[in-house]
């Protein structure tokens, strides 16, 4: 028995070819026709106007947010309750990130606390630069309430959906609802190209504008000629290449994924104690990761217990992430609520959920967790 881990790359014959294929075309540098290809491929996927392939999701978000204009003393509401890399880049650009919790429904950024915060700080005439939402694991925000309190009071919304490639909110797919959206093709994802992400947008003008800044912001001269400061931030082409095969294999990888999320719904839904990720009603996650809650007073043992007799049998699993605000690194942060995501994140545990995932490879998970539950 190897060990099964909670999300590991599944690459196979199509993109070792896409890859040789690029490598024998010579272009072995960070453009190339795999690129623009990847690009116009992805960008028709989401039904958006224009991506613009960088080397991580991170660097993308740090992109939209300085096209967004977000700089030095301007803040950024942002959920608490994701990967430190939705954060982050606010801090780049100086500002500051406004922690918002989560609603229990759905686990994504509260949509009444966005509304209240944004009419108080209207009031007060201290409204933040942008909003950032997250598709956590995999489900959307829910956008019809986000983006109308977004332009109610004229604030920039960038969709994070880093972990939510090929969900979908009320028919459309995720990361098509903000200004700016992003993606992530880290290796844990659910398309991969070792490392990278992605910019969409509808504005041709911001698609350029990322792409000049993602190029050492060269100005168009035959010498190198620079008016601001760049950065190194675009994708090579051996990895768009890599990408263009993920992404044909996207559907098929989203259907395992879902089944993957109903084989556990069946086997553990009913022991006490166990409660599932909600799924909201608005939209079909693309069920990136399949997520659990366990009250150790029903359930017999904590989360901690089940992580670790995981462990013991070499399978891999995680607690749900760490809400920001509770982050050591961001101790003293604004923050609004934060009760919602701190009790999942006590009783969260996230399943393996790769999508080369086997029927016994998930039997082996299910039976340990029934025998751990009393
Ligand atoms: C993975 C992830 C990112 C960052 O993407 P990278 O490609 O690893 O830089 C950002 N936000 C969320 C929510 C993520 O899960």
């Amino acid at each position: 028995m190897s060990r099964i881990f909670l999300s590991p790359p599944e690459v196979g014959p199509e993109e070792r070819q896409m890859i040789l294929d690029a490598f024998d075309s010579n272009w072995i540098a960070p453009l190339g026709p795999d690129v623009d290809a990847f690009e116009a491929e992805f960008a028709e996927f989401v039904g958006v106007g224009h991506a613009v392939a960088l080397s991580s999701g991170t660097a993308a978000l740090h992109l939209a947010l300085l096209l967004e204009g977000v700089g030095p003393g301007d803040e950024v509401l942002v959920p608490s309750f994701t990967f430190i890399a939705t954060a982050s880049p606010v801090c780049y650009v100086g500002a500051e990130p406004v922690f918002v919790d989560c609603a229990a429904s759905t686990w994504t950024i509260d949509p009444d606390l966005v509304a209240a915060e944004l009419e108080e700080r209207a009031r007060g005439g201290r409204l933040p630069k942008a909003v950032v939402t997250v598709d956590l694991y995999g489900q959307s925000a829910d956008y019809d309430r986000l983006q109308a309190s977004c332009l109610e009071y004229g604030v920039p919304l960038i969709e994070d959906a880093a972990e939510a490639l090929g969900g979908t909110y009320r028919g459309r797919q995720t990361g098509s609802f903000g200004t700016t959206g992003i993606f992530s093709f880290n290796g844990n994802k659910i398309i991969t190209t070792s490392g990278g992400g992605m910019m969409v947008t509808e504005s041709a003008e911001v698609a350029e504008r990322a792409r000049y800044l993602a190029t050492q912001a060269r100005d168009p001269f035959p010498h190198y000629e620079h008016t601001v400061i760049g950065y190194n931030y675009r994708l090579s082409n051996l990895l768009a290449a890599l990408g263009r095969a993920q992404l044909r294999g996207l559907a098929s990888r989203v259907a395992r994924r879902r089944r993957i999320n109903h084989a556990y719904r069946e086997a553990l839904a009913d022991l006490p104690g166990v409660e599932f990720m909600p799924v909201a009603d608005y939209g079909e996650p693309n069920y990136w990761l399949t997520c659990i809650t366990i009250d150790p007073e029903l359930f017999g043992v904590d989360r901690e217990d089940v992580r670790l007799a995981l462990e013991e049998a070499d399978i891999e699993s995680r607690p749900t992430w760490k809400p920001l605000h509770l982050q050591p690194v961001f101790a003293g942060s604004r923050t609004v609520g934060g009760s919602v995501s701190a009790g999942i994140f006590e009783r969260g545990l996230c399943l393996p959920s790769g999508s080369a995932m086997t029927s016994s490879e998930i039997s082996s998970v299910t039976e340990l967790v029934q025998r751990l539950s009393r």
